[in-house]
């Protein structure tokens, strides 16, 4: 009964049934009331008045019975034939007196019970298995009855062979049907198979599947409207990939964390940000738990409704995390977490370098500023008694305090510039030898002069020139040399070397001074370093000359390197690109 064929075949078996019995059944009645009807009127037509007449004269005479008998079969109309109809004459009691079939009794019908009360009984139901008729007759003052029976052995034979008629029919009938419910189903399920396969393909996930239309009934109709919805859903699929894919590549190279974890707590996405901030490794194994138990309950969380979100920090190693963690979807089954780290150890580092280098710049500005105060304060308490040497030596150390002053100021200016993207570069192609040779003499009288140090300039080879800010890379040198010149116990020796190194061109500053120790070399850029903070103010240091010499030379896309010795000495070299050999 599964497939549609069965269906088909079994509709097809059953409206043919129902048809042929039907038929049948109205043949056969119809069969039958046409010979009780037709049975009437024979009867009507032969017991005519005169025939009634004759029949009512033939009782008066001796031995009526026989003779009515006689003349009843002799009577062409009546179609007596002893097998099937007979006639019988009966007493008014109802007794037999003669027969055509010579059998003595008869059984009582409606009929016979009308004629034995002197009316004539002729109605007949096509439902008896008989058909009769019943006529009292008066002569001579004799009473009898004529009565006709038909035991409709005629019409049962014609019946029976209807009824073979209409079983071989039906037979044929359902053989036709089987076939033609087969070529039928055929035609229906050939598409429908089709759809079928489409429909698999489709719930397998080939969107691309589509079927063909062969017909516009109503089968067509709806292969056109799947084949219509498998082009929506495959767009739709398409633009949800598409999404996807944008999202998992944002996902994949944004620079802050993101962890996902399923309803349970097990990871169920995760980027490599936050693989390498959490410094651990993730599968779907890790749970919330493991990672996050101190910073947040997952339970908690999920009763979140969006856009609600808890924000939080965490610590691993010497990171400073920020958490954000929300709830991503309301769906009960489907839900789970999402945490975005973000990294804020720069921030935090930026935040307190920041607050380091405000509270230096106001304590580099006040010292100058309490001794200009103090000195000024001197001169003008004490008025004219202070000798004025005495006068003269205060306002000098005024001015110098000043100059420092205007020097820190200048420098602080020309950081915030750099910073900023302010300083302008007025980039050249000069010869480097040239402006190391430049800085070199500059420095040497005031070296040897006042210093009593030995100053030497050595160049390896051509040296190529430099594209870049001449003034400014020439002022970083002689900021290095001059480092070297005030770190140097007096009678010292320094060593200025030019040279190359593959692509690129160096100057190194060489001295026998007083060194640094190891501990302060990596400071040694940050703003306002000093490793010995009154032996610079002394010489005039501002602690700013190195940030601002390597800021200079990282904009050229150079470095600067410093090598020392604590109590030995110092080397500063730096590196440069060359520009480009001229054709
Ligand atoms: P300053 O104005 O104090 O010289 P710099 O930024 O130029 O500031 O230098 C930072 C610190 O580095 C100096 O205070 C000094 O302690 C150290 N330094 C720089 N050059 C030398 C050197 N050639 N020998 C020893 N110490 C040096």
């Amino acid at each position: 009964m599964r497939s549609l064929r069965t269906k088909m075949v079994m509709i097809m078996v059953i409206l043919i049934l129902a048809l042929m019995l039907t038929t049948g059944a109205f043949l056969l009645s119809g069969v039958s009331s046409f010979f009780v009807s037709q049975f009437y009127e024979q009867m009507e037509d032969t017991f005519s008045p005169e025939f009634i007449t004759q029949l009512q004269q033939l009782a008066a005479e001796p031995n009526a019975p026989a003779q009515m008998k006689e003349l009843l079969m002799a009577q062409a109309g009546l179609s007596i034939d002893i097998t099937g109809r007979n006639v019988y004459i009966l007493d008014r009691s109802g007794t037999v007196l003669e027969s055509s079939d010579q059998k003595t009794d008869v059984s009582m019908t409606q009929n016979l019970l009308s004629a034995m009360n002197g009316e004539i009984g002729q109605s007949s139901a096509i439902t008896n298995d008989y058909m009769d008729l019943a006529i009292p007759v008066e002569g001579g003052g004799e009473q009898y009855i004529a009565y006709i029976l038909d035991n409709r052995a005629t019409v049962d034979a014609l019946s029976g062979e209807l009824v073979t008629i209409i079983l071989r029919a039906l037979g044929l009938g359902i053989v036709i049907c089987v076939v033609l419910a087969f070529l039928l189903a055929q035609i229906l399920i050939t598409p429908i198979r089709a759809l079928t396969a489409g429909t698999k393909q489709v719930a397998a996930g080939d969107f691309a599947e589509r079927v063909s239309v062969d017909s516009m009934d109503e089968i067509g109709v709806l292969t056109q409207n799947f084949n219509h919805m498998a082009k929506v859903l495959q767009d739709t699929i398409s633009e949800a990939e598409n999404e996807r894919n944008k999202l998992s590549t944002l996902f994949l190279h944004m620079t802050d964390g993101v962890v996902a974890f399923s309803k349970s707590g097990n990871v169920i996405h995760f980027n490599p940000a936050a693989t390498q901030m959490l410094a651990r490794n993730l599968s779907e194994q890790t749970t919330f738990d493991e990672i996050f138990s101190k910073e947040a309950e997952l339970d908690t969380l999920l009763t979140l409704r969006r856009p609600q979100y808890i924000e939080t920090q965490k610590t691993v190693g010497d990171r400073e995390l920020e958490l954000f963690l929300a709830p991503f979807s309301s769906d009960q089954t489907q839900g789970g977490v999402l945490v975005v780290i973000h990294d804020v150890t720069e921030q935090r580092r930026n935040e307190q370098l920041k607050r380091e280098f405000v509270a230096n710049v106001s304590h580099e500005l006040r010292t100058p500023l309490t001794n200009i105060k103090s000195y000024a304060e001197t001169i003008v308490e004490t008025g004219s008694e202070l000798p004025p040497e005495l006068q003269k030596n205060f306002l000098n150390v005024i001015i110098s305090e000043a100059d420092r002053m205007t020097r820190i100021v200048q420098d602080l200016l020309t950081l915030s510039k750099i910073d900023y993207g302010k300083m302008e570069m007025n980039i050249t192609r000069f010869p480097f030898a040239k402006a190391v040779q430049n800085v070199y003499e500059a420095a040497r009288l005031n070296a040897e002069q006042n210093h009593g140090h030995t100053m030497t300039l050595t160049f390896d080879g051509d040296i190529p020139d430099v594209n870049g800010d001449r003034e400014r890379l020439e002022q970083v040198i002689t900021n290095i040399v001059s480092n070297a010149v005030k770190y140097t116990p007096n009678g010292g020796r320094i060593e200025m070397r030019c040279g190359t190194r593959g692509r690129e061109v160096f100057v190194r500053v060489t001295d026998n001074g007083i060194g640094i120790p190891e501990k302060d070399l990596p400071r040694l850029f940050d703003r306002f370093y000093r490793v010995d903070k009154a032996r610079s103010r002394e010489s005039g240091g501002t602690g700013l000359g190195l940030s601002i010499a390597q800021e200079i030379v990282n904009q050229h896309k150079g470095r600067i390197e410093i090598a020392s010795t604590y109590g030995k000495g110092t080397a500063v070299t730096i590196t440069l690109p060359a520009a480009e050999v001229r054709a």
